[in-house]
């Protein structure tokens, strides 16, 4: 009963990713895998070896360094059914972004953040989030936890969004509220990275309503060389200082790229804009402000996987104008070369271990999922193993 369930949970995950990947070029947008936790709303990745998430009413875990293994309720009890509060999986039914970190359980629940030890027992609060509001956009850079919590309430529900960016600094134990502003309704915050105690965020909104003035503090997304627009989103990258005198009144440097997507790998920033063909995707080091071109191309997908930069490219179609996934080629930066995977196109990355690389393979029809050796990756992509079920 219980693998069923889970099955059906990761279809509709599976699907969601899919459907994403069809309509949206942002393929960083659900994975930080610049550090130790890759999260995102469903599940996520700790300490590149499991995989948790919550399931038929239990939080589970999946250990990724025996890729063959089965999903497990998180609970250290002997002989338990999983289906009362004297279990800890079954109490920790309802938590979202659950993560292990520094060898504990960390997770949201209703309004507030806690940890545990790892098999869920000795649950404690570590600090309260405002009720009525919602999480979103959880992220871990290193030591520093950042995500947003928002309410639908400025000046009426379809009119704006009350906007807070939030930092918990796990060194420190130190909550901090990095800003808090208006924003318009459908518009959000994702977080890309932290260099030198900026964050660096890019904004999106909804082209609508487009003829509301909610105040002052809304953000004017614009069209302008800073901005880049991509269907019915408008995108602008930010540097915010985490510190902030004034959390109403904050300080932020709009990063001055053009930019489809931007991730974050050490010192580096890395950038392509699609708006022409072909992409030329830059890398900038931030201390020193100086940028190379590093490759030209059709850049479908840039991320970080196996703590290096991997590329998708794909076709420009001359008739939709847009890059399309026609003989996908794979490369991965080593040094200052791009290294081309042979017969990798058509894998698709979704999250990683320490050893292995897990995703999919083809396109969106006939998709096989699947895990490979990273070493054997590199040496070339010949065949990987075909995960039983869905991705559990
Ligand atoms: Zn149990």
């Amino acid at each position: 009963m219980e693998q069923i369930t889970i099955r059906k949970t990761l279809l509709i995950m599976l699907t969601a990713l899919l459907l994403f990947t069809a309509c949206n070029t942002n393929g960083n947008q659900y994975y930080n895998t610049n550090d130790d936790v890759a999260l995102n709303f469903i599940y996520s990745v700790s300490e590149r070896r499991y995989l948790l998430t919550v399931a038929d009413e239990v939080l589970i875990y999946r250990d990724l360094s025996d890729p063959a293994s089965s999903a497990k309720p998180l609970c250290g009890k002997p002989n338990c059914t999983h289906d009362n509060e004297n279990c800890a999986a079954y109490s920790l039914k309802e938590v979202r972004y659950p993560f292990f970190y520094n060898d504990k359980l960390y997770y949201f629940h209703e309004a507030a953040f806690y940890s545990s030890n790892k098999d869920g027992t000795n649950q404690r609060r570590i600090f309260s989030i405002d009720e009525g509001f919602y999480l979103e956009n959880v992220k871990l850079f290193n030591e520093i936890m950042v995500f947003n919590i928002y309410s639908e309430e400025l000046d009426g529900f379809n009119h704006g969004r009350n906007y807070r960016v939030c930092a918990y600094d796990f060194l420190n134990s130190k909550f901090n509220l990095v800003l808090e502003t208006g924003v318009k309704y459908n518009s959000g915050i994702s977080h890309i990275g932290i260099i030198n105690g900026c964050l660096y965020s890019f904004y999106t909104g909804r082209d609508y309503p487009l003829e509301v003035n909610v105040n002052e503090d809304i953000w004017e997304l614009r069209l302008d060389k800073n901005s880049i627009f991509y269907k019915d989103y408008y995108y602008e990258y930010r540097k915010i200082p985490l510190i902030q005198n004034n959390p109403l009144d904050y300080e932020y440097e709009v990063v001055n790229i053009t930019a489809s997507e931007l991730i974050i790998l050490d010192d580096y920033i890395f950038a392509y804009s699609e708006d022409e063909y072909p992409a030329e995707l830059y890398r900038i080091n931030v201390i020193t402000n100086e940028s190379d071109l590093i490759f030209t191309g059709g850049i479908i997908y840039l991320q970080i996987y196996d703590g290096k930069i991997q590329l998708r490219t794909g076709e420009y179609n001359e008739e939709t104008k847009r890059v399309e996934f026609k003989n996908p080629k794979r490369y991965y930066l080593s040094g200052d070369k791009f290294i081309e995977i042979e017969n990798a196109g058509y894998f698709n990355f979704y999250y990683e271990s320490e050893e292995y690389l897990f995703g999919v393979f083809g396109g969106l029809d006939d998709y096989v999922k699947g895990y490979i050796k990273k070493t054997d990756y590199y040496n070339g992509f010949t065949e990987f193993v075909e995960m039983e079920g869905e991705l559990w």
